[in-house]
């Protein structure tokens, strides 16, 4: 790697070289995890990047390519899983000024893939319209990371997950390679690049489609029960007629405990929801809600007024309910588990039996080729590593899907296996493997057997 050829050829760019703003540049939110705390804590870029245009973003790559670079992309590092640390080092191509909504149709948006979440409903509420599905870091996470490295959120209780069909639309995607290329994908293709932590090429454009906006009004309610929380929570996402965007689910005591605005309105022992309900299928909702016993709504946006006002509720939702707690107590980690259609029930309570205490249940509800099931994103009080193994371990052999959140390749936090679309791709669009390294195993290491957790060789020494 030849740095002070490639900085060189770069000057003319806006480049960040001081080591404070370099290093805040190069961390996301890896720490979540104790795991990857413990390991990429010293990682640091050399230096930093903001292209104005796709044009300077292939004259980076050409550049990068040429002196052997390594290029990790970067939104606005909030994901989890150490996605945008640069393991070995190299520049960060920070996309913050390529943030513009280009244009805004019936049913669909373009737009730049450094513009925050928030921002392309800003663009799209005039016309009556708003994205389908965010991150619960709306306010603060671009639209290419969420594409690159998240899976769904907000509005996945109606829509799915993002690598359903017809959630993302057009990617467009630079290569890494002597003369970068650009390409454009739809259909089969878009999945060589979304989720793919940007190791297979830059998302430079993307089409995404919109629904209809709503002022939503967003509620906390409480019911005594676990287990028929999840039932209400399940069936409320079968009410096909009442539009909804969120629909999440906290076991006693996360509420009592780490949501301190929400914690002197509820009892102890209280299940918590928080929902977001379309205005005109309020009475829908209330209808329903009244069927179960012990339902207990405690606030609504549109009505309540608390001395002390709880924000967004989706604030608390997907994976905000792991910061919370982890702000009150640091010794908080989590899960990301799949509670598949038809057994979540079982699971759900089988996993509760197996850990009181430990692991404590956080589930969002989400549609899937038309059934529901949850995603949890359990809270988990973490003792040892090996603990933690053992805890995934016992989900795994109960039927329940880990996606680890404690390790930093995109195999290990996804099903544990090759994606061939994307190693194929990256064969053909970074044949140099400059392009955020360390993150496919399949890349470095194709007879990895995933017994233990994977070491990249060239990480980053700690000083
Ligand atoms: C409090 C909290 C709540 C969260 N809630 C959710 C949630 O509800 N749903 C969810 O899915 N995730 C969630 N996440 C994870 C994360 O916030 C989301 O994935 C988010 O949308 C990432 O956006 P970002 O701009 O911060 O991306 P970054 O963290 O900057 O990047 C994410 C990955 O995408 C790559 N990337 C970024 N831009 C590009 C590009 N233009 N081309 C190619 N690759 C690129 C990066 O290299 C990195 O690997 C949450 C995280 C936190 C800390």
């Amino acid at each position: 790697m030849n740095l002070d050829a490639a900085k060189a050829a770069l000057a003319h760019l806006d480049i960040d070289e001081n080591p404070v703003s370099v290093k805040a540049k190069s961390r996301d939110f890896f720490w979540y995890s104790p795991v990857l705390k413990a390991r990429l804590d010293h990682v640091t870029a050399d230096f930093v990047v903001a292209p104005r245009n796709e044009a300077e973003v292939i004259e980076v790559l050409r550049v990068a390519h040429a002196h052997d670079v390594p290029v990790t992309v970067r939104g606005a590092g909030t994901g989890n899983y150490g996605q945008a640390m640069p393991l070995a080092g190299g520049i960060i191509l920070h996309m913050k000024h390529m943030n513009a909504v280009k244009a805004v149709h019936p049913g669909r948006v373009i737009v730049e893939p450094g513009c925050l979440l928030k921002d392309v409903d800003v663009a799209t509420k005039p016309s009556g319209q708003e994205i389908r599905m965010f991150s619960s870091t709306y306010a603060t996470a671009t639209i290419g990371g969420f594409i690159s490295g998240g899976s769904g959120g907000v509005g996945s209780c109606t829509w799915g997950v993002l690598r359903d069909l017809g959630n993302i639309i057009r990617l467009r995607v630079v290569t890494m390679e002597a003369a970068p290329r650009i390409l454009e994908f739809t259909g089969e293709e878009l999945h060589r690049v979304s989720h793919a932590y940007g190791t297979n090429g830059i998302i430079t454009e993307l089409e995404m489609p919109l629904a209809p906006a709503y002022d939503w009004v967003e509620i906390f309610m409480t019911l005594p029960d676990l287990a028929q929380t999840v039932d209400y929570a399940a069936a409320l996402g079968r009410e096909d007629g009442i539009l909804k965007k969120l629909i999440s689910a906290y076991e006693s005591p996360i509420a009592q405990d780490y949501f301190q605005r929400v914690a002197p309105h509820v009892q102890p022992g209280d299940n918590l929801l928080g929902l977001m309900i379309a205005p005109h299928a309020m009475d829908g909702f209330l209808t329903f809600t009244a069927r179960y016993l012990g339902a207990k709504v405690i606030y609504r946006s549109d009505e309540t007024q608390w001395p002390r006002e709880p924000g967004p509720v989706y604030e608390y939702g997907w994976n905000h309910t792991t910061l919370r707690a982890l702000k009150v107590d640091p010794a908080i980690t989590y899960l990301q588990v799949r509670y598949p259609p038809g057994t979540y029930a079982e699971k759900i309570a089988a996993i509760r039996a197996a850990f009181p205490g430990e692991v404590i249940q956080h589930l969002e509800l989400m549609r899937e080729n038309g059934q529901v099931m949850f995603a949890g994103l359990s809270l988990v009080r973490f003792t040892s590593e090996a603990r933690l193994d053992a805890i995934i371990r016992a989900h795994e052999d109960m039927g329940c899907m880990v996606f680890n959140p404690h390790r930093y390749t995109l195999e290990e936090g996804g099903r544990q296996s090759v994606d061939d679309r994307q190693l194929a791709f990256k064969r053909e669009a970074d044949p140099k493997g400059l392009l955020n390294p360390g993150k496919m195993i399949a890349w470095d290491d194709p007879h990895w057997d995933y017994a233990k957790m994977y070491a990249y060789p060239k990480l980053q020494v700690a000083e």
